[in-house]
């Protein structure tokens, strides 16, 4: 079984967290130390660890979250300046939560990526 993580945690809503949207799929919430002036997270459900741990089964949750990223970009107002979906992956990726997750970033210019 998976670690429980803190975004678990939030998915089951047994902490406190500002969620924008949530279905039997994934969730998506404000991250708490937001790099830009928009700056959601969106989630699996079931907490698959990283992008290795991704299952032929978790397909419709992964397109899921694309799609729910399309529909708070629009929300958020970001959709004509733009925005940026960013998944890291272990410690090379700078993934501190390891429980997969797709940021939603905008609402400045963010530059080129940083590599
Ligand atoms: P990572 O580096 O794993 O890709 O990103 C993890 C993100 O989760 C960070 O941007 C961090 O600010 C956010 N985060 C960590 N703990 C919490 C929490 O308890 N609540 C929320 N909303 N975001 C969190």
């Amino acid at each position: 079984m998976a670690q429980d993580t803190v975004f678990s945690k939030i998915v089951r809503r047994e902490i406190p967290s500002d969620i924008l949207y949530q279905d039997d799929l994934v969730t998506a919430f404000r991250d708490i130390n937001p790099r830009a002036p928009s700056h959601v997270l969106i989630v699996p459900n079931r907490e698959i660890p990283t992008v290795n741990d991704i299952e032929n089964d978790d397909e419709a949750a992964l397109g899921r979250m694309f799609t729910v990223a399309r529909k708070l970009a629009k929300q958020e107002g970001l959709q004509d300046d733009g925005y940026r979906l960013v998944v890291n992956c272990n410690a090379y990726g700078g993934q501190d939560v390891y429980h997969l997750h797709m940021h939603l970033v905008g609402g400045r210019p963010l530059g080129p990526m940083m590599l």
